[in-house]
């Protein structure tokens, strides 16, 4: 199994696995980066296992399918997408690793799609053709479109025979509550310090503080590192070198700034200022230049 630490949620899921009581629809929640995609991709692997092993048996036809899918998948391999025409219509709507019975939807650009929805409603129907069920991940499912996520809705409230649901999303209440309240939910806890070390390589305290954890942010963080302490230098000259570069930075990398600003900013005890960052963050959602909101809040 890929899935590192987090012993509660893998006894959860051994015994689901054990007695065979899917849920219907499982949400795995928790913060970034503590490995809700491969919890997923582990749990899947064990429910459709044509040998019955609760974390597949990596010999069957299913887990081998399922074993290559997880690895293209985490080197950020996805060519293989999967097309569904409709009419002269054909969209890009998942990924399905030569898998008759297992469907990976990710969001496509910023968000996770309402065709993306249909296709897989298409696919709730039918009878599975290798594996004891069907599974089919959402993934980043607090991405979805308000319109996707009440397409989502009707087809679970249709009955679905042998077919599950494992959706990821870094909280319950980033879904809509109507989708929500039809999950199980299964919570992943923030990576204890000594698991962050060895997935990043690095024995940084301050790192695992800033990046709250995360080993993708901290990745992200390692590469703006410089801008961000001059930002925090409380040196002018260097405040207003860094604001010229923030603007040129990815959406990601200035949440990711953002993030640990706040961090920043919580551990000098300054909860006031925390507040008027958020003032920043909602500027930055509504498309204003991130250095002059940033300038008038450092300067
Ligand atoms: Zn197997």
């Amino acid at each position: 199994m890929l899935l590192k630490d987090q012993e509660r949620a893998k006894r959860i899921l051994e015994t689901l696995q054990k007695t065979k009581k899917y849920p219907n629809a499982l949400l795995i929640e928790g913060p970034e980066g503590v490995g809700k995609t491969v919890c997923a991709l582990d749990l899947a692997r064990g429910m459709l296992c044509l040998q019955d092993q609760v974390w597949g048996c990596s010999e069957c036809e299913s887990c081998k399918l399922l074993e290559n899918f997880a690895t293209k998948f985490l080197q950020g391999e996805t060519e293989d997408f999967e097309v569904y025409s409709e009419g002269d219509k054909k969209v890009f709507l998942y990924l399905a690793c030569g898998h008759p019975d297992f469907i990976f939807v990710p969001p496509k650009g910023d968000s996770l799609k309402i065709d993306q929805i249909r296709g897989v409603k298409d696919f709730v129907p039918t009878k599975p053709a290798l594996s004891p069920r069907k599974v089919i991940i959402l993934d980043k499912a607090d991405l979805m479109t308000l319109e996707a996520s009440n397409a989502l809705l009707k087809t679970l409230e249709e009955p679905q025979i042998q077919t599950h649901f494992i959706l990821t999303a870094p909280s319950r209440e980033s879904l809509l509550p109507t989708v929500a309240s039809r999950c199980y939910t299964l919570t992943l806890s923030p990576l204890p310090k000594d698991v962050f070390f060895e997935l990043t390589g690095l024995r940084d305290e301050k790192l695992y503080v800033l990046s709250g954890g995360s080993p993708s942010k901290a990745t992200i963080f390692n590469k703006i590192k410089d801008i961000y302490e001059a930002l925090t230098s409380k040196d002018p000259a260097k405040v207003y070198g860094a604001l010229q570069k923030v603007d040129g930075l990815s959406l990601r990398e200035k949440e990711v700034i953002l993030d640990a600003l706040e961090e920043f900013l919580l551990s000098e005890g300054k909860a006031e200022a925390t507040l008027r960052l958020s003032q920043v963050r909602s500027g930055l959602q509504r498309g204003v230049k991130l250095s002059l909101a940033l300038a008038n809040f450092l300067l």
